[in-house]
């Protein structure tokens, strides 16, 4: 049995390779980008009208006033999508919208509120100053420009600015391939009738769901019995592309354990079994090549908080981020204390303080039996054997959603 220190140190000195790929945009929400993005274009793209209204020129212009108005000839229209294909003349306007593209010779806009239009004639009574109301071509960045830095997360605002840009894919860390394989002869689908000796299958669609949060790629999710040739042939099926193969189950010391032992028979080298945690102590942890081996606890509860603690840091490393932990500090609702010899990791709810630090509220049922004590928990507590936390002291959980 080793301490959690050491089982996190062993995880974190055996990180697969991150891969890189090129995806369509379209696929891009939430991933990485490996690489700097430079503007392909200048934006706008083209000089522009801001206002709807009337683009004219300058000299003509220029003298407008109240008492001595300007008349020009409307000869045309620009309008988004249809521009004006001709030079504007002295003494001609053009009908603009906004965001049509300025005409050659135009150099200044008269909004519609500022001019008044009849048939082909127009007439300005004001004008405040040459070049108003025009957005100029690369007035926001020139071509070349850096858009995006390396380790951006792609957001929907991120994906307009590169689709603007007509960049229709980009260099991303490919999501980690991960295999769920669920063990144990007691246990049915859980939308399937249990017999009253059987257990419902919660860890496959827990671990799956987490896998997605985590920004992993489900390649495989299957249950087995407790059996040695099915869990050494499920192995071998997964090895194919995975870089995780998680296993829930089968993992402790009884004699229909024999995740282990499958694992070893298809080439996987032991890293560590068995933590000195509370929950989860069977954890189990090996490597082949490029691929993790993590033997999860069947109990729901450690299987969770395995999970959480071993896993995630390393699916989130994979997708391109830190290998951390996402965690919140607040202040302790209730003292605790460990008085047993292994590091507990205590699950705890989290309340809300207006401005104020939240609560922390140690959850009172812990057992990893208990499986409401991770649908109630926010996070866990690291507790270290012989260690107290004082009612309002100030600790740091690592949080469970992020
Ligand atoms: P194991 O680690 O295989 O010894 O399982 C420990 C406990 O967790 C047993 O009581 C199992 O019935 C329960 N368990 C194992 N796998 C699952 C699962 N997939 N879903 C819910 N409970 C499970
Ligand atoms: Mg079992």
């Amino acid at each position: 049995m080793i301490p959690i220190q050491e089982a996190q140190q062993i995880v974190k000195d055996n990180l697969p390779q991150r891969q890189v790929e090129q995806i369509a945009l379209a696929d891009a929400l939430g991933r990485l980008l490996t690489e700097d993005i430079y503007a392909a274009e200048p934006s706008p793209r083209y000089s522009n009208s801001a206002m709807d209204g009337f683009a004219v020129r300058w000299e003509d212009v220029q003298s407008a006033t109240e008492s001595n108005p300007v008349r020009l000839k409307i000869v045309g229209e620009s309008r988004a999508g249809v521009p004006f294909t001709h030079r504007l003349q002295s003494g001609q306007a053009i009908r603009i919208n906004t965001g049509a593209m300025i005409c050659d010779g135009a150099d200044t806009v008269i909004p519609i509120e500022d001019s008044e239009d009849n048939e082909n004639t127009l007439r300005i009574k004001t004008v405040k100053k040459s070049q108003q109301h025009l957005r100029f071509e690369g007035e926001e960045f020139g071509k070349g420009a850096l858009l995006l830095k390396q380790g951006t997360i792609l957001n929907p605002a991120r994906l307009a600015l590169l689709a603007s840009q007509g960049i229709a894919s980009v260099r991303t860390y490919r999501k980690p391939g991960i295999s769920v394989i669920v063990t144990g002869t007691e246990l049915v689908r859980f939308y399937e009738p249990a017999k009253p000796w059987q257990i419902r299958d919660s860890n496959g669609l827990m671990l799956s769901a987490s896998v997605q949060q985590s920004k992993g790629n489900i390649l495989l999710s299957v249950q087995v019995g407790d059996d040695y040739e099915k869990t050494v042939s499920a192995i071998n099926t997964a090895l194919g592309d995975s870089q995780i193969i998680l296993f829930s189950g089968g993992i402790s010391v009884g004699e229909h354990d024999l995740v282990k032992n499958a694992a070893e028979e298809c080439g996987f080298e032991t890293l560590f079994w068995r933590v000195s945690q509370k929950p989860g102590k069977p954890l189990f942890f090996a490597r082949k090549g490029e691929t993790l081996f993590f033997g999860l606890p069947g109990n729901p509860v450690s299987a969770y908080v395995c999970y959480r603690f071993y896993v995630h840091p390393v699916i989130r490393y994979l997708t391109g981020e830190k290998f951390e932990h996402p965690t919140l500090q607040g202040k302790l609702a209730k003292s605790v204390r460990n008085d047993s010899e292994r590091t507990n990791l205590l699950r705890v709810a989290i309340e809300p303080n207006g401005h104020q630090r939240p609560a922390i509220h140690p959850l009172s049922k812990q057992g990893s039996h208990m499986i409401s004590s991770i649908s109630d928990a926010h996070g866990f507590l690291i507790v270290e054997p012989g260690n107290e936390f004082k009612e309002g002291e100030l600790v740091e959980v690592i949080i469970f959603a992020d």
